[in-house]
């Protein structure tokens, strides 16, 4: 089994379901006592979200990439940034990591493309919907990602910030996320993308009206077939 490096503490509440999930995702594959070889670096959050206001973005690659590195230096094998936001800075922390970056968008695209989707509804910070990185690298798998209107968008930036991140779980705001997938129904949506790591937290993708991707689930999922990658081929 390789060693799994996670770039956490974006915050540390989707961090704990990255763990458990590539945990409970060993055991089922593994059986028994198995569990996965974990390193991790923890950021405290503050230092990224400053970045993140200040628009330091090359600041903020270097801050994660030097996290990478120090992973890298202590096995891992892959490192996955726990967050899609900071996919902004991908591309420098994958160079400075020097071991394959798990990247959260190519393995959502890919999630969705199993299924034949081509046009989700992006829930996320207003940097994943807004800067232009997202969509993108989307575009790119061949998917046309659709954003909330400009209301709506801050309201979902708001929620996970404000609430989500610092552990506080709402009926009203779930309610309110409900009604902005109803809302862009009428703009031929296919599907919706837990875009943010924290979304599952408030809401369960298969509580929604159109089929939902929990992109924590799906990295998550994507980092244990890589750690098992030589387990499963001498199984198969
Ligand atoms: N975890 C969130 C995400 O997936 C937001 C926190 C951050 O800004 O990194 O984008």
């Amino acid at each position: 089994m390789k060693t799994i490096g996670l770039i956490g503490g974006m915050s540390w509440e989707s961090t704990a379901v990255y763990y458990r999930l590539i945990n409970e995702a060993v055991r089922r594959q593994c059986g028994g006592l198995h569990s996965a070889e974990i390193a991790m670096r923890s950021l405290d959050f503050v230092r990224v979200v400053e970045l993140q206001q200040a628009g330091k973005w090359d600041d903020a690659g270097r801050l994660l990439g030097e996290a990478g590195a120090g992973l890298a230096r202590a096995g891992a094998a892959c490192v996955l940034i726990c967050t899609n936001t900071m996919h902004l800075v991908a591309d420098p922390v994958a160079a400075m990591s020097g071991v394959p970056l798990i990247d959260i968008i190519d393995e959502t695209a890919a999630a969705l493309r199993a299924d034949g989707r081509r046009r989700p509804l992006l829930l996320a910070t207003r940097y994943t919907m807004e800067h232009g990185f997202y969509a993108q690298r989307m575009a790119r798998h061949g998917i046309d990602v659709v954003v909330p209107d400009g209301d709506d968008r801050g309201l979902v930036h708001d929620v996970i910030f404000n609430e989500l991140c610092q552990g506080q779980v709402r009926d009203g705001s779930r309610a309110r996320y409900l009604s902005i997938v109803e809302a862009a129904r009428g703009r031929g949506i296919d599907s919706v993308i837990l875009g943010c790591t924290e979304i599952s937290l408030l809401v369960d993708p298969v509580a929604l009206p159109l089929p939902g991707y929990d992109s924590t689930a799906i990295h998550a999922a994507a980092a244990v077939r890589f750690a098992l990658a030589d387990e499963l081929e001498r199984a198969a």
